[in-house]
């Protein structure tokens, strides 16, 4: 109920026009970009079941989705089970996974009531826009993306769903008419992809039946990009094979601790803020600011006079005291799966009522007939 008041609020609050194709029919008509910007605003993301999150994920796109929630936007969070098939991976891993982020994600405080919460592949129009969006995209462009270089470049024989990950990226974002994407840094290039395969739609079919998506990029403080605890110069990554380059939101306060003492920093004692030249105690400093909600000034000014070793100490007491809730309610969560899977389906329903209304428009204007009834 609460969906659908905000759903009319929102047209009120956008009630200008919308131009799409005329379902059945071939009337579309070519608007310029400044329209295409006329869409009520309706932010999604997605977190692939590789693994247990981080404080990346979770700093970078989880909670920033709970405080966007909070504040009353139209938000839809997926498990990106088809995503993480690009890579090589255990079936049964990857459904304790799905169910797992599904708890942390609950965990974190996305309300199922406000938000829509599902799985990726339980919404075939996902992977059919993908098709779509594909017979647009090309070969050269996809394989130009620095994240498809580097993860191939790792493998033998390339899947060919690692070239097209950014193509169902952009349909898992275009199948709602989202406006807006809450992602990390890392996904600001794909996005760019989302934008461009857009715009070729309006050339090429003469209408525009989504909204160019943005990217809503955390603000300056460092949470758009946290790096990894062996290597500053990567970020942290639920594929990183050193566990110790990354915090997960079930490590025990001891684990954290652990880690963040055995966290690459320099030779310099003193705590100061630099990211270009001290990047691994500037990463202990971001991490301390995201967890006790200080700047970094205020992060600079609390280590006053500790060594690093002794920063570290208190980096860990505080994300320890950040995690420990959200550990505990998602323990609590994972002793009701079927809970779980009952918000999983019933967010899968709303968002296959979405996803149909935008892929009829779209499957029209390409010139696809309607299925019979
Ligand atoms: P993988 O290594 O399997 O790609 P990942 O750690 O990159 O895992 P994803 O599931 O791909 O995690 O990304 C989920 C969300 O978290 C995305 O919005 C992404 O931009 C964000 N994100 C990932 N890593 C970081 C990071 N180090 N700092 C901030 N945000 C991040
Ligand atoms: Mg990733």
């Amino acid at each position: 109920m609460e969906f659908i008041r905000r759903s009319i609020v929102n047209l009120r609050r956008y009630p200008r026009r919308f131009h799409y194709c005329g379902l059945g029919h071939n009337y579309c008509t070519k608007k310029s970009e400044a329209e295409s910007e006329e869409w009520p605003r309706r932010v999604i993301t997605g977190l692939q079941p590789t693994g247990a999150l981080h404080v990346g994920n979770y700093f970078g796109a989880l909670r920033r989705c709970v405080q966007l929630q909070d504040a009353g936007e139209d938000l839809m969070i997926f498990i990106a089970d088809l995503h993480s098939l690009t890579t090589h991976h255990n079936p049964q891993a990857l459904r304790d996974n799905s169910l797992e982020l599904a708890a942390l994600v609950l965990a974190a405080g996305v309300d199922p009531e406000r938000s829509v919460v599902f799985t990726q592949s339980a919404v075939p129009r996902h992977a059919e826009l993908c098709w779509l969006l594909a017979c647009l995209a090309t070969q050269a462009r996809l394989a130009h993306l620095p994240q498809y270089k580097e993860k191939a470049a790792a493998l033998k024989e390339v899947p060919l769903g690692l070239l097209l990950y950014p193509v169902l990226q952009a349909a898992d974002v275009l199948v709602y008419g989202a406006t807006h994407v809450a992602v990390g840094a890392d996904q600001a290039q794909h996005l760019q992809v989302a934008a461009q395969l857009v715009r070729t739609f309006r050339h090429r079919y003469g209408c525009q039946p989504f909204p160019t998506p943005r990217a809503l990029l955390p603000g300056d403080d460092g949470s758009d990009r946290l790096r990894s605890l062996r290597d500053p110069s990567k970020k942290m990554s639920k594929s990183d094979p050193d566990p110790k380059s990354r915090i997960l939101l079930t490590d025990s306060d001891d684990v954290i601790a652990l880690k963040i003492r055995k966290a690459v920093t320099d030779f310099t004692p003193q705590v100061t803020y630099d990211p270009e030249r001290r990047p691994g105690v500037a990463s202990l400093v971001a991490l301390h600011c995201l967890a006790g909600g200080l700047s970094a000034e205020e992060a600079v000014e609390a280590a006053g006079g500790l060594t690093t070793a002794q920063y570290k100490r208190l980096v860990a007491r505080a994300l320890a005291a950040e995690l420990a809730p959200l550990r505990a309610r998602a323990e609590s969560l994972r002793a009701k799966p079927r809970l779980v899977r009952h918000v999983l389906r019933a967010g899968a329903a709303r968002a296959r009522r979405r996803a149909d209304h935008v892929y009829a428009r779209v499957a029209a204007a390409v010139g696809l007939l309607p299925p019979a009834r």
